[in-house]
């Protein structure tokens, strides 16, 4: 698969992309190269990547707890530590081996000490692949607050390796999926399609699929990296998505729920929501809502649960003046940003979601 050039830095695949891998280590003088996993990565992935790493310079390895629970300034703080206690200097490299947790708190890490090292991004998980490896979001969680803290700073290199995914449990997998909808529902109605039925995909139908959303979200990013306008619709199903997400990480009775998981579900809602207020077409709301219910398990929300949910967009990152912001659509491909919502509607998407699972 071809290289894909982003704002400064190339995303490359498979074998081509561990040449060009070594190339850059090799030609740049890196004092030490420090490997950032969870302890699943350590055991699945690191073996491979040590394997496959051509260079005389000393490696170190750093190991966080794996989870978005861990995705907190805490860790981050640990991290510090370790690269202080291992000597690691502004020459020095990272490099995050692991799922969207690793890469966006990896980032945010290599960014901050010493004012900025290089890093690299060696996604695993299909989500951190197809959309938190690409575009330089780094960060981390508030307490719950999904996202609050963070930085955009690219990384020096992606390298996506898919046969990282042989281990990826079924779960993850179908959490990946979702930003992989939603890159098809805001930009193109052809790939959206080709989701239409998964049963007969091979592994090259995935690596296509793979390649194909990154570089839907590699435009977006290019045309607008600092997220000024077309980069919020990057957000879709993320408004009501994040505060499910954080909702249900907050209270200790609901189910923890994946992070594409909760998009899935803000997604419906939004889509309803654009059904109203944007002209969705009725039969591709209905589309869209039977596709990503066959593919998650339903979850219900008491009255109680919405207005919390509710509650907690006031911490979306696109407000502006108080205001909470949806990105909506006006037809599948086709985004629309800053849509202002009331609440009677929102409450009226939930009680559609909970009605397609009766
Ligand atoms: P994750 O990093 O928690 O990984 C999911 C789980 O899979 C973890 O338990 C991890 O240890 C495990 N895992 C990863 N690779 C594996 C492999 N090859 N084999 C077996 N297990 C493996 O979560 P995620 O779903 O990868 O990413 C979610 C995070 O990404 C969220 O925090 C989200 O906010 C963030 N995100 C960031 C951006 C961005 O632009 N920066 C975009 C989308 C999502």
């Amino acid at each position: 698969m071809q290289p894909i050039i982003a704002a400064n830095y190339e995303i490359v695949f498979n074998t081509t992309g561990y040449q060009k891998l070594n190339t850059l280590i090799q030609a740049n003088t890196y004092t030490k190269i420090f490997i950032i996993v969870d302890s699943n990565t350590q055991e699945l992935c690191l073996p491979s990547l040590l394997n496959a790493l051509e260079t005389t310079v000393v490696i170190e390895v750093i190991e966080i707890e794996p989870g978005e629970t861990n995705k907190t300034i805490e860790t981050c703080s640990g991290v510090w530590d370790a690269l202080a206690a291992l000597d690691a200097d502004r020459k020095g490299l990272i490099i995050n081996l692991g799922g969207g947790v690793v890469t966006d708190l990896g980032g945010f890490v290599a960014s901050t000490f010493k004012r900025g090292m290089d890093f690299i991004n060696i996604p695993t998980s299909l989500l951190s692949m197809v959309d938190a490896s690409v575009g330089g979001k780094t960060g981390v969680d508030l307490g719950t607050l999904k996202n609050l803290i963070g930085i955009i700073n690219n990384p020096q290199l992606v390298l996506i390796d898919t046969s990282f995914l042989a281990t990826l449990p079924k779960n993850e997998m179908r959490s990946g999926l979702a930003e992989m909808y939603k890159h098809g529902l805001i930009a193109s109605q052809e790939y959206w399609e080709q989701f239409s039925d998964l049963t007969t995909m091979t592994t090259d139908d995935l690596n296509q699929l793979i390649y194909d959303s990154i570089i839907i979200k590699n435009n977006v990013v290019l045309e607008d990296p600092t997220e000024q306008n077309i980069r919020k619709m990057l957000n879709y199903g993320h408004t009501l998505g994040h505060a499910i997400e954080s909702y249900c990480l907050s209270n200790s009775k609901k189910q923890t729920l994946l992070h594409g998981e909760a998009i899935a579900i803000g997604m419906i809602l939004e889509s309803y929501l654009s059904n109203k207020q944007t002209g969705l077409p009725q039969e591709q709301l209905e589309n869209i809502s039977t596709i990503l219910s066959n593919m998650y398990d339903p979850v219900s929300f008491s009255k109680d649960d919405i207005h919390q949910i509710i509650e907690l967009l006031k911490y979306d990152k696109k407000n502006t003046n108080g205001k909470v912001k949806f990105v909506l659509l006006k037809e599948i491909g086709i985004g629309v940003i800053d849509q202002e919502i009331p609440n009677d509607l929102i409450h009226q998407s939930f009680e559609y979601y909970s009605n397609l699972n009766i």
